[in-house]
């Protein structure tokens, strides 16, 4: 186990219990109780949505049994559509502890980055107090920037444009970027494939319970979950719904029914493919201000993965393999360096 984490004490955080974000945002000013005095390690995992981030950090979590995943996807933070949101269901988290992952009450409203940080600031501190190491992981790079930055202003979205707010290269924890990158080109064919996946698999049943207007309280304005309104899939879905609520099937407009449904699959691709390429473009952002970030190219494996499923796929190395040499292994060289430090 690395040693230099565990010889500070730190106050005990207090039980963390899934609040109101407001709750916490006077908490994220300067440096409080929940700023270790030396640099405690995080290592963050970053990537486009669907580049393999939470694969890689499942793979390094139970090759170093002490890490402890802190989910960095601002979506995902909230309960509720997990399927549309592609959160990791628990089987699959293979008995590693998650943070932050659909804990948070959607009708709260959203988070800001101020929030997170505060939050995930005491999360961090939790783990890091009982002798764990923490794992960032998630898309959300704003999300990210606020938890690390050392110095934050809060209000400020360093992303957004317009914003005269500067990134900050000084960091506040003693950090390792892992980026898992796949070419653009590779990874659209990829989503593309993932949403049908996502269909297969409920998307269309669970966005129809929570955007059809025949299935939601009316009466009641607290039921409407703010925080989830903007996931991908929801507006696309809400559209669709208004026009086609399930109650109202007509024999009359399938054909209309059925396109309008292609459309809103067509829109959920598209508007997967612009986040990943805005994601892209912030980690290139971060990069350029001074970031570290060690770039892991999985190309190769999501090409692998995405011909399994065409006819020519035969004989191929096995995208599982291909994803071991090239992404695995080198992330466990470069965090056996980053705990050895
Ligand atoms: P910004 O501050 O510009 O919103 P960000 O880096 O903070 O960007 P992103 O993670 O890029 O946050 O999320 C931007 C948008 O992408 C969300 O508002 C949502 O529409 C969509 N999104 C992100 N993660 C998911 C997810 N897991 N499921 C569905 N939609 C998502």
């Amino acid at each position: 186990l690395p040693q230099l984490h565990h010889l500070y004490n730190h106050p005990t955080p207090p039980l963390l219990l899934p609040q109101r974000p407001r709750r916490w945002a006077h908490m994220a000013t300067g440096h409080t109780s929940a700023v270790p005095r030396r640099k405690d390690k995080l290592l963050v995992i970053m990537g486009a949505t669907g580049a393999g981030k939470s694969r890689l950090s499942l793979d390094l979590a139970t090759r170093f049994p002490f890490f402890e995943i802190v989910n960095s996807d601002k979506i995902q933070l909230y309960r509720g559509l997990d399927i549309t949101t592609n959160k990791l269901p628990l089987p699959e988290r293979l008995g590693v502890p998650h943070h932050l992952l659909g804990e948070f009450d959607p009708r709260d409203g959203d988070f800001t980055p101020a929030d997170f940080r505060a939050v995930a600031g005491q999360v961090v501190s939790g783990i890091t107090n009982r002798r764990k190491v923490p794992m960032l992981v998630g898309g959300s790079n704003s999300f990210i920037h606020a938890m690390v930055a050392d110095r934050f202003e809060p209000g400020c979205n360093v992303f957004e444009p317009g914003s005269d707010a500067s990134l900050s290269a000084e960091l506040r924890y003693n950090c390792c970027f892992l980026w898992v990158d796949v070419s653009m080109a590779v990874l659209t064919e990829y989503l593309s494939k993932r949403v049908d996946e996502m269909l297969d698999s409920g998307m269309f049943e669970e966005l129809a319970e929570f955007c059809d207007p025949d299935c939601q309280d009316k009466q009641d304005p607290a039921a409407v979950p703010t925080g989830l309104r903007k996931a991908i899939g929801v507006p696309e879905f809400t559209r669709y719904f208004k026009k086609y609520p399930q109650s109202k099937r007509d024999e009359d407009d399938d054909r209309e029914r059925r396109e309008a449904y292609e459309e809103a699959v067509r829109a959920i691709k598209d508007n997967t493919c612009q986040l990943a390429k805005r994601q892209i473009g912030k980690i290139l952002r971060l990069r350029g201000g001074g970031w570290d970030l060690r770039r892991l190219d999985a190309t190769d494996a999501f090409r692998a993965v995405v011909a399994t499923t065409s006819s020519d796929s035969d004989g191929g190395e096995r995208w599982s393999d291909i994803w071991e040499r090239q992404v695995v292994g080198p992330s466990v060289k470069i965090v056996k360096r980053f705990l050895e430090e």
